[in-house]
């Protein structure tokens, strides 16, 4: 589907949006203001979904994210990683500005999303974060069944489309829908810790976003669960764009494309392709973070 296609059929971006908002969500999500947001690097950065501009994030004073420029290629899996405390989570919660509730947080410099500024006045942050969904570390299922769950975006945002094909799909897409497929109205908490967190990624695909962000989503499960969920993230690239924060390098370095590193102070060290992260990164600081000598 393309993106016009997507912006088109939505009949309107929340409910809580005036019409202002709604022609300013339009144009974020709009592949005409895209280009003229994106100017003469247009075709270098063809498929660059969202890319930061010297990103500076502060908690009142700490400074969180140091100067980051990054661009975090479509369809792909981006993996950030680095010792406790140096951004990661920060930077994936800027990119759909959750960091907007942490009343101490500033941002400064750009991120864009498809070429336009989210920060900008005229960006609705839900319909931003409808765009781009979010999993976290603890699978957070809503207390209803497991088909009130991933119904609970579309019925939210009044989206026109058939519910039951939407969820059927979004739990075969989040490979759930073969063990839960008879049990529908069963509450989501009876699920074990790895089909809840698949709930979860089957409710952030339900209304269609163009990019999942996941921060450590598969933390708190067992190996097995673990391994559902990443090969659940390999095919979920096909049509996402995943950027995913884990602490664990081998899975890093098992389902990544392209792997940030984040080191101290909230500064980007290294941004490459994985294998060369792993293999033959550019940096010492990044090569001794890799083989354990810090971190
Ligand atoms: P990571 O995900 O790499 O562990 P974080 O992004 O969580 O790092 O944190 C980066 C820095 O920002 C840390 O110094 C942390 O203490 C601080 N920080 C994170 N969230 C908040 C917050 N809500 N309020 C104040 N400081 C925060």
């Amino acid at each position: 589907m393309t993106q016009n296609e997507m912006t088109d059929s939505e009949p309107g971006i929340d409910s809580q949006t005036t019409t202002t908002d709604e022609a300013a969500s339009e144009s974020l999500l709009g592949t005409t203001e895209i280009a003229d947001d994106r100017g003469a690097d247009a075709v270098s950065s063809a498929e660059t979904v969202i890319e930061t501009r010297d990103l500076n994030v502060y908690y009142d004073d700490v400074q969180a994210l140091d100067d980051i420029n990054m661009e975090i290629p479509e369809n792909q899996v981006t993996a950030l990683i680095g010792p406790s405390g140096c951004g990661k989570s920060t930077f994936l919660r800027c990119i759909n500005r959750m960091n907007d509730l942490v009343d101490s947080a500033r941002i400064e410099g750009e991120l864009r999303f498809r070429g336009k500024n989210v920060y900008d006045d005229d960006v609705d942050p839900v319909a931003l974060r409808r765009k781009i969904g979010m999993v976290f570390q603890h699978p957070n299922p809503f207390p209803k069944s497991i088909y009130d769950n991933v119904a609970y975006g579309l019925r939210v945002q009044n989206m026109d489309v058939d519910t039951d094909a939407v969820v059927e799909e979004s739990l075969k897409k989040a490979a759930l829908w073969d063990e839960v497929k008879d049990q529908l109205d069963r509450s989501a908490l009876d699920l074990s810790g790895g089909q809840q967190q698949r709930l979860c990624i089957a409710r952030a695909i339900a209304v269609d976003p163009e990019v999942i962000l996941m921060d450590e989503p598969a933390s708190a499960l067992d190996p097995i669960a673990t391994s559902k969920i990443e090969d659940l993230i390999d095919e979920l690239a096909e049509e996402y764009t995943v950027v995913i924060v884990t602490h664990n390098m081998q899975q890093a370095a098992r389902i990544s494309n392209k792997t940030a590193v984040f080191l101290t102070g909230g500064e980007l060290v290294e941004f490459d392709d994985t294998e060369t992260i792993f293999e033959n990164p550019e940096h010492q600081r990044v090569e001794d973070y890799i083989t354990g000598k810090f971190g």
